[in-house]
């Protein structure tokens, strides 16, 4: 548990410190200028300063809310993978694949060394910081995840990929922290995808936070969790952000066996679909959570990013959240 790591950092949260995955949905008229921007209609400029308004109403909307530990919502980026391979030289542009539903995404290709470029995602953090008195979450995607979903022409091997990659992100976490940043979050939504592989994803996290004083949090979605449990709590962080409602909180039973020795960002609505839960639905699943968590140990969040839902599908998910939150502190 990490309570005494929060203390250490300045960090004064409440029980059930409420959070969000890291998406949230673009209004409309963002959805719009991306389109617009990929014809060459509208300049970068005129993109970002759009893109620096939806920021801004997601900081208001969260604050709003009660949420303790916001997030920026991802207003600048379109795939999480494709954001940082864009970036970092010694990738390419593929062809397009089907990542999930009926999303496609250019699956970049490692065609050299892989390097850092400098700070790629510390001016959005910074500007989102600036918004609010609220800790913002750094958000970064882990090593494991990037390999996984690129395609390899440089490296000997998957490790190799993974670690050189980890070099790389670990430098972006060094720049997160070096601007004031204090809850990083490492997606690895890959983690539990192939579980012969998961010394890799932790040989590459331990890598990417080594030496490294921040509140670290991953998150993983999907998979096969019962093969990588309890294996995966050797990752190098403090907080697992995992999807629990979409499977009516099947991975409590497997914690139940194991006990869960990390701090858990805990998803209490599911991401995927239109329909609402109710209130006492998803108090329901905190008190389930407490029949195997300790109260110390709960974040309560969505299951996932909330960017597939409409602008208030979102903050009435979010407002889900908190209120349960708020019934178990008091
Ligand atoms: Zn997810």
């Amino acid at each position: 548990m990490s309570r005494e790591k929060l203390k250490s950092l300045g960090l004064k949260l409440p029980l059930f410190p409420t959070t969000s995955v890291g998406s949230f949905p673009k209004p409309d008229y963002l959805a719009k200028a991306r389109a617009e921007f990929s014809k060459g209609k509208i300049t970068s400029d005129q993109l970002r300063e759009l893109e620096r308004k939806a920021t801004k109403f997601w900081i208001q909307t969260q604050e709003k809310l009660g949420i303790d530990v916001l997030v920026d919502g991802e207003m600048y980026r379109g795939d999480m993978v494709a954001y940082f391979a864009e970036r970092f030289p010694g990738f390419t542009e593929g062809g397009l694949v089907r990542s999930y539903g009926n999303r496609y995404y250019h699956k970049p290709i490692i065609t050299g060394e892989v390097e850092w470029p400098g700070p790629v995602t510390v001016d959005w953090w910074k500007y989102a910081q600036s918004l609010t008195k609220k800790p913002v979450k750094g958000m970064l995607t882990g090593a494991y995840t990037i390999m996984d979903w690129s395609f390899n022409e440089h490296y000997a091997d998957r490790r190799a990929t993974a670690m050189a990659l980890a070099g790389v992100i670990h430098k972006e976490v060094e720049a997160l922290i070096a601007a004031g940043c204090k809850i990083i979050q490492i997606d690895e939504p890959a983690l539990s995808v192939r579980p012969e592989e998961l010394p890799i994803a932790i040989e590459a996290m331990d890598a990417t936070t080594k030496d490294l004083s921040a509140y670290f949090i991953t998150h993983a979605c999907y998979g096969a969790f019962e093969q990588i449990y309890p294996g995966m709590l050797e990752l190098a962080v403090d907080n697992f952000d995992l999807e629990m409602s979409n499977n009516d909180l099947g991975l409590l039973e497997i914690f139940r066996g194991q006990p869960f020795t990390k701090d858990i960002s805990f998803g209490v609505v599911d991401v995927h679909t239109h329909t609402m839960e109710d209130e006492d639905a998803v108090r329901q699943r905190v008190e389930q959570a407490l029949t195997v968590l300790d109260k110390e140990q709960i974040w309560v969040d969505p299951d996932c990013g909330l960017k597939t839902r409409t602008v208030d599908e979102a903050i009435e998910k979010l407002r889900l959240c908190v209120a349960a939150a708020e019934t178990f502190r008091n």
